[in-house]
C-alpha cells in the first residue's frame, strides 16, 4: 500500500463523514498528497522510517507553517502561522503526512469541545454526546477512522479525557518531555503535547518521534529518549498497582467504577498486585488548578491585542478602543471568564491569597504522587467520573470544571498519564487512566499495551 493510497483513503473518509462530526477545522488535502508522494519516493529509495507516509492530524493549537492555526478561536481565525511547532517539525522529519488541523475548545479551555468558535464536535459513538475536550476533534477523528492518529495537548486532561470519551488511547507525557515551542500557550507550566491513537503501540511510535530536548523551549528536559517500542512486551508479573482511594469515591458513576475494577482484575491475572493508596490532597486539585491555569492564561493571552496578529476590530477610534473591541470580538465567553479570573488573582492585594497559596497546594499535590510512587509502580483509576455526557448538558461552568477531578492533579504534579479504552457504559466508552512517576512513559506504554 502506498502512502498516496492510504492518504487518499483517509481524505475520502473525512470528506464523507466530517460534515456530520465537525472534527476538522482545516483539511490540507493538497499538501498531504505532496507529502505522501515524497514519503513514497523515500520508501522506494529505502530511506523511509516506520512513520514515513503515515497520515495524521494536528490539534489546531500547533503552529503549522503556511496553514491556518486558529486555536479554536475567532481571535485567530485569520492567523496563518509563519513557522512550524517543534512537534510538527519532528513529525515532518519522520515523514508523517498531516491531513489537517482538528477542532478544539477555544484556546484549549474546556472539557467538551463546545467552546470552539467552529462549533461543537460530535462523539462518533453517539451523536448526542460530546467527544470530550479540549482535544475533542483529534479524539473524534481517530475514533471515527478519519485518520489513524492525531496530536493533542493536555493542560488538565485534554488528551486523556477525550481519549476516554471516544474509546481511543491518549498519552500525556511528563512535563518537559515534549517541546512546547510553537504550541499556542494556555497555561505554560501545565501544557504538554502528546499522541492520541488506536493503540499504545501507535502512541509509542509517535512519542519517540516528538520527545526530546529542544533549545527553543527552556522547560524541555535534556534527557535521552528511550526506545518506547522496546519495552512494550515486558511481562507485568510483580507490577505493583495502586488504586487511589480518592479516585473511587463520591461522584464516580457506579458502572464506570465496575468497568475500571474489571480492567484492574485483568492486570491481576497478568501477575500484578493491587493495593489501595491515598492521594490526600486530591480534593484541592480543582481549586488550585482554577487559580493557576487562568492566571497563566491571562498573561499568555495578553498578546492578542489586535495589533500584531489575530482579529482586529473595524474602525478603531483610538488605541484603547482597538484593544478593547478586538479582544471583545475575538474571544468567546469561557476565555473571557478565565482572563478575568486570572487578572483578578494576580492583582495586587490578591496575589498572596490566591496565586501563592495555589502554588503551595500544588507542591502538596505533587508530593502526594511522589509518596504514592514510593509504594507502588503505577496508579490506576478512571479518566473521568462518567462516560461522555450529552451535548449541552453542562451549562454551568463549575459543573464542567468538576469533570476533570481525576486528570487535573496529574498536570499540577507534572507526571505522565495514559488513558486506554476499558469497555462501555450505556454504549459510551470508558477510559482506564494509568499514571506513572516522572519520565515513566515507557512503563505506562508497556502496561497499556499488555491490556490491549
Ligand atoms: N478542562 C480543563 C480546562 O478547561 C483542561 C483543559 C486542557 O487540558 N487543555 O482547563
Amino acid at each position: 500500500l502506498s502512502s498516496r493510497e492510504l492518504t487518499t483513503h483517509y481524505l475520502k473518509r473525512i470528506q464523507h463523514f466530517d460534515a456530520q462530526l465537525n472534527s476538522f477545522i482545516s483539511v490540507t488535502a493538497e499538501q498531504a498528497l505532496v507529502a505522501a508522494d515524497a514519503a513514497d519516493r523515500a520508501r522506494a529509495k529505502g530511506e523511509a522510517g516506520p512513520l514515513a507516509g503515515i497520515p495524521l492530524a494536528l490539534k489546531d493549537i500547533f503552529c503549522t507553517q503556511g496553514v491556518k492555526t486558529s486555536c479554536g478561536s475567532r481571535m485567530l481565525d485569520n492567523f496563518v502561522a509563519p513557522y512550524d511547532a517543534t512537534v510538527v517539525e519532528r513529525l515532518n522529519a519522520a515523514g508523517t503526512v498531516s491531513l489537517g488541523k482538528t477542532n478544539m475548545d477555544e484556546f484549549a479551555m474546556g472539557s467538551s469541545n463546545e467552546s470552539s468558535y467552529y462549533g461543537a464536535v460530535k462523539n462518533p459513538w453517539n451523536f448526542s454526546a460530546v467527544p470530550g475536550g479540549s482535544s475533542g476533534g483529534s479524539a473524534a477523528a481517530v475514533a471515527a477512522g478519519l485518520v489513524p492518529a492525531a496530536m493533542g495537548t493536555d493542560t488538565g486532561g485534554s488528551i486523556r479525557q477525550p481519549a476516554a470519551f471516544c474509546g481511543i488511547t491518549g498519552l500525556k507525557p511528563t512535563y518537559g518531555r515534549v517541546s512546547r515551542y510553537g504550541i499556542i500557550a494556555y497555561a505554560s507550566s501545565l501544557d504538554q503535547a502528546g499522541p492520541m491513537a488506536r493503540s499504545a503501540e501507535d502512541c509509542a511510535h509517535l512519542l519517540g518521534a516528538i520527545a526530546g530536548h529542544d533549545l527553543r523551549d527552556s522547560t524541555s528536559v535534556a534527557r535521552g529518549v528511550p526506545d518506547y517500542l522496546e519495552a512494550l512486551d515486558a511481562p507485568l508479573s510483580g507490577l505493583k498497582i495502586g488504586l487511589p482511594r480518592e479516585y473511587f469515591g463520591d461522584g464516580l458513576d457506579a458502572d464506570v467504577e465496575a468497568a475500571i475494577r474489571s480492567a484492574v482484575s485483568v492486570y491481576e491475572s497478568l501477575g500484578a498486585t493491587v493495593r489501595e493508596v491515598s492521594l490526600p490532597h486530591t480534593h484541592y486539585a480543582i481549586p488550585a488548578y482554577y487559580v493557576i491555569a487562568p492566571a497563566e492564561a491571562s498573561s499568555n493571552l495578553s498578546r492578542f491585542d489586535g495589533v500584531r496578529f489575530g482579529h482586529r476590530c473595524k474602525n478603531p477610534q483610538d488605541l484603547m478602543d482597538l484593544y478593547k473591541r478586538s479582544r471583545d470580538e475575538g474571544f468567546g465567553d469561557e476565555v473571557k471568564r478565565r482572563i478575568l479570573i486570572g487578572t483578578h488573582t494576580l492583582s495586587e492585594g490578591f496575589f498572596d491569597a490566591y496565586y501563592l497559596k495555589a502554588q503551595k497546594v500544588r507542591r502538596l499535590i505533587r508530593q502526594d504522587f511522589l509518596d504514592a510512587f514510593e509504594e507502588v509502580d503505577v496508579l490506576m483509576g478512571p479518566a473521568s467520573p462518567t462516560p461522555a455526557f450529552d451535548l449541552g448538558a453542562k451549562k454551568d461552568p463549575v459543573s464542567m470544571y468538576l469533570q476533570d477531578i481525576y486528570t487535573i492533579a496529574v498536570n499540577l504534579a507534572g507526571i505522565p498519564g495514559i488513558s486506554v479504552p476499558a469497555g462501555f457504559v450505556g454504549g459510551r466508552p470508558v477510559g482506564l487512566q494509568i499514571l506513572g512517576t516522572h519520565f515513566a512513559e515507557a512503563q505506562l506504554l508497556n502496561v497499556a499495551h499488555q491490556f490491549q
